[in-house]
């Protein structure tokens, strides 16, 4: 067998563990082997195209490339092992905007292999030069975005940014023009490709990036993660076009399309317009405030919560970024269990955005494994919630905001929300009367059916599971 048809034998089953892993990811149960397909399909790339680059590489190229293994797989296996739950969203910005680099890189490669040399001396044929420019400026542009807007989410999402959206005046016209600029800038390079272009394109995409992403505030970064992870994609399978690797061209394409495909969903649940978020916040009015909120709210302590559980008959838990926080996950399913044991109807609300990471909330609960048949996505547990006699809020709160219906200038105005005020009693667990990551006020904490009952979540758990 030739190499070349090695290596595209080895770059379909590549290709085909990856869709494999994607169909795995796509449900609870099968998700453990889906991660198992997608490592398989990385290991069959990487070891595919290091034998089969090896005859054709000198030992310093050699020594670079086992370099960037050692050295670049053992930060990841070390962060993957040190991460905390609440941590991974922040990681994978960061992940995200390495491909962007990645992509970046590999343009200017290109540029500096072709255009930079003139078509002479490359083995690009002289009728394909212009469309290789094309290449260069498409790949530079999205990888620089990428990496820019990756960099500005993982700022927000580790708290080390405001996420408070930017509102520069003008900002719409500001990403217009950059548009504009960049295809003005393109087809400046393919018809005289120069350096200064270069860094032109490269300059508009990473304020472009920078820019898209400040932009977009508090409740829309879940949208933003998705779509960054989307453009990752796209950034790859532009560089696999450079480098001519039809597998970087499908895998990218597959990233790209699933992670746009889930922005998309992930707009529809929070009733957001998707084309305004990819635009960074496009067609949203600048400066509205929520109303403030004053009124005095109601200290409970876990035994009178125990005494109000025990005499429950249906109990809804709608965890939020907190119970992640507090690794309450364990005591909560203690507490199911004891609950059910008692013939108490206990049932899970999630909000689709819940946590700081789509699927957040479903992952820690099946970690502490509380059964998948109880666990149910907010459009199924709404209507169900006047009749509920608890609502145990845990750690969550821009999620369970009756704000985003009531209060059109709120920022999370529109944001379907769970109504669990309905219900006959709503116990909220927090440790403060801190404002969620939208930085929104929050009227539940007010309501008269509301208690709150401060401490570490987990720790007050543990207490109602002791009274209990
Ligand atoms: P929020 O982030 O709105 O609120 C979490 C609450 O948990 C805080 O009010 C905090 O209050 C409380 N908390 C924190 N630590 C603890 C602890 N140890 N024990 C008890 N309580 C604790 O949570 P939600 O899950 O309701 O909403 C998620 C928000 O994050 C949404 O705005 C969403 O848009 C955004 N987001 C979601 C992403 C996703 O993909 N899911 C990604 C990025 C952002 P206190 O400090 O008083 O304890």
């Amino acid at each position: 067998m030739s190499p070349d048809t090695a290596a595209t034998a080895a770059y379909i089953v590549a290709a085909l563990l990856t869709v494999m892993s994607l169909a795995g990811l796509s449900k609870h149960e099968t998700a453990r082997n889906g991660v198992v397909y997608g490592i398989a399909g990385m290991t069959v790339a990487l070891v595919a195209t290091v034998v089969l680059a090896a005859d054709s590489l000198e030992a310093g190229a050699v020594a670079l490339m086992v370099a960037g293994f050692v050295i670049g797989g053992g930060v990841g296996l070390w962060r993957a092992r040190v991460v905390e739950m609440t941590g991974m969203p922040e990681l994978i910005a960061l992940l995200h905007s390495f491909v962007g680099l990645a992509a970046v890189l590999v343009g200017w490669n290109g540029y500096l292999e072709v255009e930079a040399v003139g078509a002479a001396q490359t083995t690009v044929a002289p009728e394909l030069v212009g469309i290789h420019s094309v290449e260069v400026g498409v790949g530079v542009f999205i990888g620089a975005v990428t990496f820019t807007g990756s960099i500005v989410a993982y700022g927000k999402l580790s708290g080390r940014m405001k996420s408070r959206p930017l509102t520069l005046p003008g900002k719409n016209a500001l990403n217009l023009g950059a548009l504009v600029a960049f295809a003005a800038l393109t087809v400046a390079f393919v018809l005289a490709p120069s350096l200064g272009v270069m860094i032109a394109i490269t300059a508009v995409a990473l304020a472009l990036g920078w820019h898209l992403v400040a932009s977009i505030g508090g409740g829309d970064m879940p949208v933003v993660v998705s779509m960054l992870n989307s453009y990752s994609g796209w950034a790859a399978a532009a560089s696999g076009f450079l480098l001519n690797n039809t597998l970087l061209i499908v895998t990218g394409a597959l990233v790209g399309s699933s992670g746009a495909y889930l922005s998309y969903v992930m707009c529809q649940a929070m009733n957001r317009s998707f084309l305004s978020v990819i635009a960074g916040g496009f067609g949203v009015e600048s400066g509205t405030a929520a109303a403030d909120v004053e009124g005095e709210h109601r200290e409970v302590q876990a035994d009178e919560v125990a005494e109000m559980l025990r005499e429950a008959s249906s109990v809804v838990i709608t965890p939020g970024y907190g119970m992640a926080v507090a690794q309450a996950q364990y005591p909560v399913a203690d507490l199911t269990r004891k609950l059910r044991d008692k013939g108490v109807e206990v049932r899970f609300g999630i909000h689709p955005v819940a946590g700081r990471l789509p699927g957040h909330m479903n992952v820690l609960l099946a970690e502490a494994k509380v059964p998948y048949d109880i666990v149910l996505e907010m459009d199924e547990i709404n209507d169900d919630l006047a009749s509920t006699s608890v609502v145990l809020v845990i750690g969550a709160n821009d999620t369970v905001n009756p704000a985003a219906m009531d209060d059109p200038g709120s920022p999370i105005a529109g944001m379907p929300v769970l109504r669990v005020w309905e219900a006959k009693n709503v116990v909220v667990f927090k440790r403060s009367m801190a404002v969620g990551y939208a930085g929104v006020q929050n009227p539940l904490f007010f309501r008269e059916n509301t208690s709150m009952i401060f401490g570490d979540a987990k720790k007050r758990v543990e207490d109602i599971l002791t009274a209990l």
